[in-house]
Order: structure tokens, then sequence, then C-alpha cells
């Protein structure tokens, strides 16, 4: 009884600590102090320093290419100026106006992106709420990545007149709360020449406002506006930088961290689209071999014994770790703390599911089998016994209701 007792206390304070940690693989709340953004140490020593030596330029243009976290750079950049309690190398992260910023929230804040407009008077304040679900959830955010939280069919994303307008209206305004007003347009390249309309706010700014611009490529923003603003030149990240993110803040081996650091070339949006393909490929494997436990069906379990067994140390290792935190998943649903929960809507379904044919008990004795063989793993056990036992132990836990000694049975 203890010991369950302490399991789900681990699995909330896993998942309290995922939520106020960005440095997990979940991304859900992310925070966008300067500290929270992958390398890039340069860019944000001389942005804070524009604002020490009190030159900040009121219209500038960040540019880099995707995954090189220019969005998520302009985001703490604005958090920074707007901050009640400016620490010397980062902005606070609890006054007031960090918080708000922390959720998008701010009143001083507004951003502008490309989006498919359905009726002519659609501006981007139309698609806020799935603006702020995408960037929180990625802040290295890419327009496909976008065109998934839109209804976007085949349409063509642009900004739109009525969006240049709402940009100079929001602009016009004093600030409501901070000293500055800040607008953040993403992909400047998808203003038509519409876009000219803007180049009188930029010329001639209210006081107190911040435009900032985040761009990817400079060939296709209109000169009159590239000639009107501050160029933040913002680089790819090195190898070094991802290999490094992809270890610390999502719990890569330094082997699987090296492959998707060298494949990506610098794009962290590419390495998180690696790592997430990773993680469904598990997802649906581990998923099959539960099924397959839970029928109790012998061949077929031999048959993923034998797939397992040949996916080479290293990927039996994520795989078991990606069950691992599966299970604490589904611990946390049937927990009733599904607003903790953070997975992919395909495999919260699952795990839905899995709920229906499990209790806490079970699924913590299947998390210990995992946990158990990822040590056998590492100190290389033999692969096709190790999950042949293991596969042996689920069907116990699943089918049989048996739990090993020591974990306690609450009936359902
Ligand atoms: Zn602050």
């Amino acid at each position: 009884m203890c010991r369950l007792f302490a399991f789900v206390c681990k699995i909330y304070a896993d998942a309290f600590r995922r939520v106020s940690d960005f440095s997990n693989l979940i991304p859900n709340l992310h925070q966008m102090q300067f500290k929270h953004i992958i390398g890039q140490e340069a860019i944000k020593q001389r942005l804070m320093n524009t604002v020490k030596e009190n030159r900040v330029s009121h219209a500038q243009l960040f540019l880099g290419p995707e995954g090189s976290g220019s969005l998520a750079l302009a985001v703490a950049y604005a958090q920074y100026v707007s901050c009640e309690d400016k620490q010397p190398d980062d902005s606070c992260g609890v006054c007031s106006s960090c918080r708000k910023y922390q959720k998008l929230v701010h009143p001083d804040l507004h951003f502008s992106y490309p989006f498919f407009a359905k009726d002519k008077n659609d501006t981007a304040l139309t698609f806020i709420e799935q603006w702020r679900d995408a960037f929180l959830a990625n802040p290295y955010l890419s327009l496909d990545l976008w065109r998934g939280y839109l209804d976007a069919e085949n349409k063509q994303a642009n900004i739109n007149i009525a969006e240049c307008h709402q940009v100079i209206k929001k602009l016009s305004f004093k600030p409501f709360e901070s000293v500055y007003k800040v607008l953040i347009l993403w992909l400047p390249e998808y203003l038509d020449k519409e876009g000219n309309s803007l180049l009188k706010i930029i010329e001639e700014p209210q006081p107190n406002t911040l435009f900032l611009l985040v761009a990817q490529n400079q060939d296709q923003i209109l000169n009159t506006i590239l000639s009107r603003t501050q160029l933040v030149k913002i680089p790819a990240l090195t190898y070094d930088d991802i290999k490094q993110a992809l270890m610390e803040n999502y719990h890569q081996t330094e082997l699987a961290a090296s492959e998707i650091a060298y494949l990506s070339n610098g794009n962290m949006t590419e390495a998180l689209a690696m790592l997430q393909e990773e993680n469904k490929s598990f997802h649906a494997l581990f998923v099959q071999w539960l099924r397959l436990c839970y029928a109790n069906r012998g061949p077929e379990v031999i048959a993923f014994v034998d797939q397992a067994s040949k996916l080479g140390r290293e990927n039996q290792k994520n795989f078991l770790r990606y069950g691992i935190s599966f299970i604490r998943e589904c611990c946390l649903l049937m927990a009733g703390a599904g607003s903790l929960v953070h997975l992919p809507p395909n495999e919260l379904e699952t795990a839905q599911k899995m709920t229906n044919v499990m209790d806490i008990a079970q699924a913590q004795a299947i998390s210990d089998e995992l946990e158990k063989a990822h040590y056998h793993v590492e100190r290389n056990a033999n692969p096709k016994i190790l999950f042949l036992d293991v596969s042996l132990q689920i069907i116990k836990v699943l089918k049989f209701k048996t739990l090993p000694k020591g974990t306690l049975y609450i009936p359902n």
C-alpha cells in the first residue's frame, strides 16, 4: 500500500515538475525567458544590452532560418523589455508582466501572423487561441506546423489587408500596463503589397511601441520594410547546441542526440519533428505489445519479442523509456489528473482506453517491469530472453491481474 502511494505521489511530482519546468520532454507550457531558449548566447546578450543601454530600436527585423529560435527570441526579448524586475541576464519570470507574457496574454503584447482568411474581415486575432496553443506547445513553430492548427485545406496563407489595418490600430493605442506596447509580426514574407500600409507606423511610430518582425527569407520581404527596420541576424543553431538540448531537455541518449542533431542541420523544428516521429513509432509498437499481452496471444507475443530484440540496444532503451512515460500518463488519467496529461490526440485516445483495462496498481507493476528491463538492457541482457520475460510478466499483470509480491491489488 505504501509503495503504491509513493508511486502515485511520484507520478504527480513528475507531472508537476514537467509543467513548471521547461527542461522536459513533453512540450506543454513552455516558458519563454532567454534561459529557456537553446543556444544563441551572443544574440541574447546583444538584445539585453540594447535595453540596458537604452537603445531599443522601435522596429527590428529578426532574420533567422527555420528552427533557429528567432520567434522565441523575439518573445523573450519583448518579455525582458516589459519585465518589472529585470535581472542582469534575463527577465525575472515572476513579476506580473512576466507571468502574463508566459501565457502570451499580456494586454500590451500583440501578434500578427499568416492565416487562412475564411472571411475578408478575419484577422490574426480570430485565431489567437490557436496561436497561443501552437507557440506554447512548440516555440520552434514552423509555418507547416502552424498550418496544422488552422483549418487550412489548400489555401494560401497570408497577412491580409484587414490584418494590416488591425496592426496599425493596435499600435496606435497607448500601452495599458507596460512601458512598451509590443507587436510581433511573424513571417512578414507573407505580407502582400498591402504591407506597404505599415510603412508609416514603422517610420513614425507612436512613442513606446516596439515592432518586431520575425522572418526567414530576406529575399521575400518587401524592400521598403527591409530598409526601414534594424536587422538582427540570427544564425542557425550549431550541431552541439542541438545535441546538448536533446540530451538535457529531451532525455535522449548521446548516440540518438548526435544522430538527430546531425540530420537536423541546425534546425530545431526539424529535430523536434524527428523526435516526435520516433515517439510515434514507439507508441504504435508499445500499444501493440500491451494489446497482445492483454489478449495473451502467445505466437504473436513471440513475434513481437523477435521484433523488439532486433531494435538495437539504444532503441530498446528508448522504447522502454517511452513505455514508462506512456504508462505514467495513463496513471494521471486514472488519478483524475487529466489536465496534467500531455499526449498527442491519438495517444491520448489510446491512453484513455488503457484506463478501462488496468488500474493504478497494475500500471505500477507494468512500469516496474519496464524500469527493470531498461536496467537490464543497459547491462547487456540477452534481448530475446529479456523481452519474453517482460511480456510474460505483463500478461500476468494485465490478463490475470496477478501482481508481483510487494504490490497490493486494489479492486476497481
Ligand atoms: Zn519579470
